[in-house]
């Protein structure tokens, strides 16, 4: 056996092997000392090789899956090899021989299909990144729903691309130098050989993968699309045996199709996941109203490449428009998707023959759901639902043919049997006839038994091992090993309180029950075999109609968001126009909603359609200017995923590219807090942005020293206005910056409104037109709990500040070289300015002589001192 293991090993380098013996999957060697500590599992030691113990762990076979999936999420590939005969098979070759064995899968983070290793909503993209010469390009696929996907995409915008479509893993060249942006992506790296890539040997595994002579009907693919596409095809054929997946013809994206959001920006407006790192926080969680699995992969993928295309974004909208003004028939169609299954991950398993009767059920679910949904869309629809209402029908014959072989709950796994219906098969109906006779025969055994043997306890039993068996307690032991019962009663086996027995004519009718339970079982499997081939002839169709059904659901998701949350068709077109009235940020506004207060909405208006502005947004701390921000970038994306926005009014001109920066400060969920960093993602900005992107940048510069910060936040909005001339927020508490809207014509100033009451701040969230007039950001840092003699002595130093810039006695810099360090400095240091007046409370103290007063007059004085506050 360990022959053959450690063959089996060898031909499966870089992946942990899960090899089959009997009811449990065994790991050895090295592979089970990682496994036991990933898993957290008894290693235990197994015999000897070479003279050393073999260290082995294992896991149920039954259990197998959620082992698989911490494997899979620490970083491991596995290789399950499973026994390929009957050991009995096996033993007909002489009782040494050892059981066949194969690897049949190799499971990646990439490739996963099993329903317990995915997330529902969300897509499992496998990626491929290959380069021809000067060409580049990048495939994608999720094998679980057919989804495939093809783009150039020379190797700087490889980043932003996987951050849109975070693939689980990625291939490329073997040596490439791509491990940190893989890493950056979150996706696995997985390098493959030369061969792997080779664009004529991809052209032949395409064509195999589709059954086609020729591409050409899919598109005119570059070399290097073909040998991206061609490396999944290869890697496919490695880790699934064989066993293909149903992939979709691969579509080619165009680089301009969609929004482009690169990662950094992705991750700072918290679209698919919070900064916590969780879903919950992120713009997903906050508007997915979707009821399947599909609308919800949909959503996301919506979200992560807002389109560009004015006709689609158009379509889309009036279709959501349709449905806020018909609340009925998208309350209806919403209920009705919510009884549809996950078709497309069904047909998956179907075809990689890891499916079940189950997945039948489901197919069988979502097609009537379809056909119910059709015909609630009638024909006179607007586009987007009138095409996806097309794509949802003609699958009566299936449906029927399901309906009448399927039973209304089946089971999960093909291999138990009693998934197919009653009166669906004669051969099989008349077989369960027989198998379930047996079973009353054997009832009827046991009343005869009991009466011959007159032992009233004497039961027929079933076990694993023993089949069929009579039992009786070992009492009666004496009276029925005896003649005469002893002559029909043979002896099986005694345990410690019973005895058991068979007799002739329980084991012929035993044989009889098992032929016919087996028989059962075999035409049981032969339907589930002709019913799959139905569906799959049909995995064309039936995954348009998913698709289609998907469609739906975020349409009628959209529209039902709309409504209940008060958003408004937004004026999308090509203009470079911003214009928000009223707009609000989805994700603070529910948190706030939670807590019982209200969301201040605020108007933003770069431009009307002509030159785009720019607008510097000054204010303290927390009065929202982040938030503002925000609350803008996320109504361009969902405008232009063809939503309605949080907003009473909005006009926007097509967003190109969207960049969204934070000042190195705020940026410690990286845990990488660096200016560098902060800087290197400002240059990727100036040097992108085209005239239809909007950016937005918070607090750029102040992760260095307040000159250095200043003049770099300075120079970056004069590169913006002048050379990037596009829309832009900028905020920032340098309120020097704010005499540039005097010298630039594009740059008005902008500041979130507080209020100053008995020197304490209220934030009143509103965004107004001018500068702030100071920046609170001492009363901000008292009510954050500093302690109060630091918020004192901030309070000095700031007013000296101030004084010194009206004077102008010198920079501040100077000044603040010259402040005494503490107050409580007993001599002065030489030039340091006056010292303060000494408070009251203070002046009250130094008076005091300790030594004299009494307890009572001391508490006395704490009372006076406290009022004197
Ligand atoms: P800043 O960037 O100016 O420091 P933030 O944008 O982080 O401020 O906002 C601070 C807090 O103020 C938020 O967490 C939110 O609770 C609240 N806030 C911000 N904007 C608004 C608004 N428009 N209406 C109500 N509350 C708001």
């Amino acid at each position: 056996m360990m022959v053959q293991y450690l063959a089996i090993r060898e031909a499966n380098p870089g992946a942990l092997l899960f090899y089959r013996m009997g009811d449990f999957y065994e790991m050895f060697f090295d592979d089970a000392v990682a496994a036991a500590a990933a898993l957290d599992i008894a290693l235990t030691k197994r015999g000897t090789h070479m003279g050393e113990p073999i260290p082995m762990c294992g896991v149920p076979v039954h259990a197998a899956e959620s082992y698989l999936l911490t494997l899979i999420r620490k970083g491991f590939r596995v290789a399950i090899a499973e026994q390929m005969e009957d050991p009995a098979e096996a033993r007909k070759r002489g009782s040494k021989a050892v059981v066949a064995r194969e690897v049949v899968r190799l499971v990646t983070p990439g490739t996963l299909t099993e329903e317990s290793l995915l997330e529902a909503r969300r897509h499992n993209f496998l990626a491929s990144f290959a380069s021809v010469r000067e060409d580049s390009a990048l495939a994608w696929v999720d094998i679980s729903t057919g989804a495939f996907r093809v783009m150039t995409c020379p190797p700087a915008r490889l980043g932003p691309e996987l951050a849109r479509n975070a693939p689980r893993e990625l291939l490329v060249l073997e040596g490439s130098d791509l491990a940190e942006i893989a890493a950056e992506a979150g996706a696995a790296l997985t390098e493959l050989p030369a061969g792997s890539f080779d664009s004529s040997a991809a052209q032949r595994r395409l064509c195999a993968l589709f059954s086609v002579e020729t591409l050409d009907g899919f598109g005119n693919f570059s070399r290097a699309e073909l040998a991206a596409m061609g490396a999944i095809a290869d890697y496919l054929e490695l880790t699934q045996k064989g066993r293909m997946p149903l992939l979709r013809p691969p579509v080619r994206e165009a680089l301009g199709g969609a929004m482009q959001i690169d990662a950094a920006t992705r991750r700072n407006l918290e679209l698919t996941q919070a900064l916590s790192g969780g879903r919950e926080g992120s713009l997903l969680a906050a508007i997915d109203r979707t009821v399947t699995a599909g609308g919800a992969r949909l959503l996301e993928r919506r979200i992560s490449a807002p389109s560009r295309n004015l006709d689609e974004i158009h379509a889309r909208q009036s279709a959501v428009a349709h449905l806020v003004d018909d609340p009925r028939l998208g309350a209806d169609l919403r209920s009705a998707l919510s009884h549809v299954p996950d078709m497309d991950r069904a047909l998956s398993r179907l075809a990689l023959e890891r499916g079940g009767p189950r997945d039948l059920a489901a197919i069988r679910a979502g097609l009537t759901q379809a056909a119910r949904i059709a015909a609630m869309l009638g024909d006179d629809q607007i586009q987007v639902l009138a095409e996806a209402a097309r794509d949802l029908t003609g699958h009566d014959a299936l449906i029927d043919l399901l309906d009448e072989a399927l039973v209304a709950e089946p089971p999960l796994l093909a291999r138990d049997g009693g998934f197919v219906a009653a009166g669906y098969d004669e051969d099989l109906d008349e077989t369960r006839r027989l198998r379930d006779e047996g079973r009353g025969v054997i009832a009827s055994m046991q009343a005869d038994y009991i009466a011959e043997s007159g032992v009233q306890s004497l039961k027929i039993k079933h076990n694993n091992v023993l089949g069929y068996f009579i039992e009786t307690t070992s009492t009666h032991a004496e009276k029925m090993l005896a003649p005469p019962l002893n002559e029909r009663f043979i002896h099986r086996q005694t345990t410690a309180n019973q005895i058991r027995f068979t007799t002739v004519e329980l084991s012929e009718l035993e044989t009889r029950i098992l032929n016919a339970r087996d028989r059962a079982l075999e035409i049981e499997r032969q339907i589930f075999a002709r019913l799959t081939g139905a569906v799959l002839e049909q995995a064309g169709p039936i995954g348009q109609a998913a698709r289609a059904l998907a469609e739906i659901d975020l349409t009628a998701a959209f529209a039902d968001l709309a409504s209940a949350e008060g958003w408004v068709r937004p004026e999308v077109d090509s203009s470079r126009a911003f214009m928000i009235e009223g707009g609000r940020h989805p994700v603070v506004e529910r948190a706030l909603k939670r807590k019982g207060e209200a969301f201040v909405a605020n108007d933003c208006a770069l431009t009307e359609g002509g030159t785009p502005a720019i607008w510097l947004l000054t204010g303290p701390n927390m009065a929202g200017k982040s938030t503002f921000l925000r609350q803008n970038a996320l109504i361009a994306i969902l405008a232009q995923a063809g939503a309605f926005v949080p907003a009473r009014r909005a006009h926007i001109g097509l967003v190109s590219q969207l960049f969204s920066r934070v000042g190195a400060a705020d940026d410690l969920a990286r845990g990488r807090s660096t200016f560098m960093v902060e800087m290197v993602e400002t240059a990727a900005i100036l040097n992108q942005a085209d005239d239809h992107a909007l950016v937005i940048l918070d607090e750029i510069g102040r992760g260095t020293a307040t000159w250095d910060g200043l003049s770099i936040a300075w120079a970056v909005l004069e590169h913006l206005h002048a050379r990037n001339r596009c829309r832009a927020l900028f905020a920032t508490h340098y309120h020097e910056m704010t005499s540039l809207s005097a010298r630039l014509p594009g740059v008005e100033n902008a500041t979130v409104a507080v209020r100053e009451w008995e020197g304490e701040v209220i934030f009143l969230h509103e965004v107004r037109k001018g500068a702030a007039d100071r920046s609170y950001g001492v009363q901000v840092a008292r009510l954050a709990g500093l302690p109060p003699s630091v918020v004192e002595r901030a309070r000095d130093i700031l007013h000296q500040l101030e004084n010194g810039e009206r004077q102008g006695t010198g920079k501040p810099a100077a000044l603040l070289d010259d402040l005494p360090l503490f107050r409580a400095t007993p001599a002065p240091a030489p030039g340091a300015m006056s010292q303060p007046q000494p408070s009251a409370v203070e002046e009250r103290l130094r008076k005091l002589n300790p030594d004299t007063i009494s307890a009572r007059e001391a508490l006395d004085l704490v009372y006076e001192l406290r009022a004197m506050l």
